[in-house]
């Protein structure tokens, strides 16, 4: 395949330069990543090979516009893969990301780029920048010192030594947590024990039996195999068996994971000393709103003080339940009967039925609901074209107006499951915004959902989950649609990490607002607006037992910096240290054969190390923004344009707390949240 006939290397001759998806052929991708790295390396090349002395145009700006065909590849080939992925394609991702990342890390590593970045970085003060130039060179910068391009050749070593073996040892982790994982199975002859369980468990159990050649049933801690069974689950030994399993895993068996929990701790917390942090979550959470430490621990306990009494109560009603329930009443609550009583007391208190709501919420006027809404807050208008090509003909395309009728944006929706879709929601883009020689570039946004497919004789009718989801993923193409920014790598979404739930969990608010039901959830067939009642229902239903819930996050969360913002080299023993956490959240006896840090995958094999809090901060941020709509109207518009100016358009071009102060007033507090969560009168 000569590289001419690339349509991936040549200009977007389409519809607003939207990708040509008719043209593009599997074969196309791989020689066209192989050019676009040469290219981008060329890029690099030509800023180290600068004679002149490096200035924030030359070395700063020319990175961030550097590696644009490349970006414009990956863009394409990997919301590909996530959304319409067949063999052909993972395998060239198996492929192509090896090369993708050693370039990345060349970029990082290389010495003579860095030493232009840190000459301009180093003579900031005497330079005039914008705020948002300001941020992009201290972004920049922070790339590469983060990754200890100032440190001695001997701490280098250290260091690639330190993240050869974290990356080793947290492979190993989620090995073991995986093979204790599968080593698990409870296995019935027969479904005399099976009472309570939903008939989709039970099919689910008896498949699981014949691909293992067996009689009868087999339950695994597989989420939706365990999940059913202890919310279901009648026989209360069995539920205790398949929990203390479940809470056993990979500690003290044969996949055992406390040393690798200590080691990981350890050596995270080395690499942080050496570059000159106090501890790992002081290295995180530099580059998170929450900035320190001292700050979520703080939020922490604040939440918790006010949590607990509220979870206090809803236990011991739980309980209560339990004791007088007429089929299996039970003197004291264990771990195995949370999620049992739970679902039977969710029941009495809220018959929310999931098909009782549905025909409220027919797809079509939920994506009319969510586009009027951004029409009323900021002036956008959505538009059906066929003049974009599609990846798959379920693809929804629309352009995007602004109020004055110029171009706001181009809007993919593509809302069905299929078989190359993975499972979940999210939000991507296809280009992102920038400006570009006074040009400002506009973003191609896109959402990608898994809902109830319509029938031969329905439409596609959405749980009011599925609604809350919808909305979420179009808040975050709202942050994408609605960027301005000068510099691409700072526009839209590109936030610091707990910030970025912000746009897209403050739009969920509107989904229990009457005057927002009112728009759109309508019957399908009579055209009835959903009644009072329900919307009342919905909302009190959300909050069952949000103190338990919020203990319970909250205790993850507090774990996870009980290992990484302390000097954790005196910890030897991984139970009695988690439970030093676990004393100030359980309300459930302790089960001692029970760990929860040696299979914590979040944060010991995933990104979420120093990071779990991020959720309950997210929540906190949205539920004060959020009141702020409340109390001037929910379509109020100086408040909306507060919020787009302020939040919204200004991507990751300053702290985030700068920028939410702007919009707010003052700093995010609590209240706001512990107020909507039930948690406060
Ligand atoms: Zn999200």
């Amino acid at each position: 395949m000569s590289v001419e006939n690339n349509p991936l290397l040549e200009e977007f001759n389409t519809f607003q330069n939207t990708a040509p998806f008719s043209q593009i052929k599997e074969s196309h991708y791989e020689s066209a990543f192989a050019k676009a790295i040469e290219t981008a390396q060329s890029e690099i090349d030509l800023i180290t090979g600068n004679t002149a002395e490096p200035s924030f145009e030359n070395t700063i700006e020319a990175l961030d516009e550097s590696g644009e065909l490349l970006g414009r590849i990956s863009s394409i080939f990997f919301n590909l893969n996530s959304a319409e992925t067949n063999d052909e394609i993972q395998r060239i991702a198996r492929e192509v990301s090896p090369k993708l990342s050693e370039f990345g890390n060349d970029v990082t590593l290389n010495e003579k780029l860095f030493k232009r970045v840190k000459a301009v970085y180093e003579n900031r003060a005497t330079i005039d920048l914008t705020e948002e130039q300001k941020t992009l060179l201290e972004k920049q910068y922070k790339r590469f010192s983060r990754n200890g391009a100032n440190l001695s050749e001997a701490k280098k070593t250290r260091l690639r030594e330190i993240d050869s073996k974290l990356s080793k040892l947290t492979l190993s982790f989620g090995e073991n947590v995986l093979a204790a994982t599968n080593a698990y199975e409870l296995h019935l002859e027969d479904d005399s024990r099976l009472s309570g369980l939903p008939e989709s468990a039970k099919e689910a159990a008896a498949e699981a039996a014949k691909a293992k050649d067996k009689e009868g049933f087999i339950f695994n801690l597989d989420y939706p195999s365990y999940i059913p069974f202890m919310t279901y689950a009648d026989d209360r030994e069995l539920r205790e068996e398949l929990s203390k399993a479940f809470g056993a895993k990979a500690y003290k068996d044969e996949h055992d994971n406390q040393e690798n929990v200590l080691n990981i701790a350890k050596l995270r917390y080395e690499r942080a000393q050496l570059l000159g942090y106090q501890t790992h979550a002081h290295f995180v959470l530099e580059e998170r709103m929450a900035k320190t430490p001292e700050t979520v621990n703080q939020f922490s306990q604040e939440i918790l003080e006010k949590a607990k009494p509220a979870a206090q109560k809803e236990f011991d009603q739980l309980q209560e339940f339990a004791q007088n329930h007429t089929e299996n009443p039970v003197e004291s609550l264990k771990k195995w009967d949370a999620a049992y009583y739970s679902e039977k007391l969710k029941q009495k208190l809220f018959s929310l039925d999931d098909e009782l709501l549905k025909p409220y919420f027919k797809l079509e006027n939920v994506i009319n609901g969510v586009f009027e809404i951004a029409s009323r807050l900021y002036g956008l208008s959505f538009e059906e074209t066929q003049e974009i090509e599609k990846y798959h003909p379920d693809v929804l395309t629309y352009v995007v107006k602004n109020e004055d009728n110029t171009l706001n944006s181009i809007f993919y929706a593509d809302f069905f499951p299929r078989k190359g879709k993975r499972n979940g929601a999210w939000m991507t883009s296809f280009k992102n915004q920038w400006h570009d020689n006074g040009h400002n570039i506009r973003p191609h946004v896109s959402n990608v959902c898994n809902f109830t497919k319509p029938t031969a004789t329905k439409p596609s009718l959405l749980t009011f989950n599925e609604v809350t989801t919808l909305f979420h993923e179009f808040g975050h193409a709202l942050h994408g649609m609605l960027a301005d920014t000068k510099y691409r790598s700072l526009s839209g979404t590109s936030v610091f990490w707990d910030f970025v739930e912000l746009p897209s969990q403050v739009l969920e608010n509107w989904c229990y607002e009457k005057e927002a039901l009112e728009i759109f959830a309508r019957h399908y067939e009579t055209n009835e607006v959903i009644p009072l009642e329900y919307i009342e229902k919905i909302k009190a239903a959300a909050n069952f037992q949000e103190g338990l819930q919020t203990l319970r996050q909250l205790s993850f969360g507090m774990m996870d910096m009980s290992w990484h913002g302390i000097d954790p080299t005196a910890i030897n023993d991984v139970k009695v240290h988690e439970r030093k956490t676990f004393d100030q959240t359980d309300l459930y006896p302790d089960v001692e054969s029970s760990c929860m840090s040696t299979s914590f995958a979040h944060i010991f094999q995933g990104g979420y190390s120093a990071g779990y809090y991020s959720y309950k901060w997210a929540e906190v941020l949205d539920a004060d923004a959020f009141e702020m709509f409340q109390e001037n109207g929910i379509f109020d518009r100086p408040t909306a344009k507060k919020f787009r100016d302020n939040v919204l358009s200004r991507g990751g071009t300053e702290d985030p707390m700068l920028l939410y102060t702007r919009f707010r007033g003052s700093e995010p507090k609590i209240d706001a949240l512990l107020k909507r969560a039930g948690l406060v009168a």
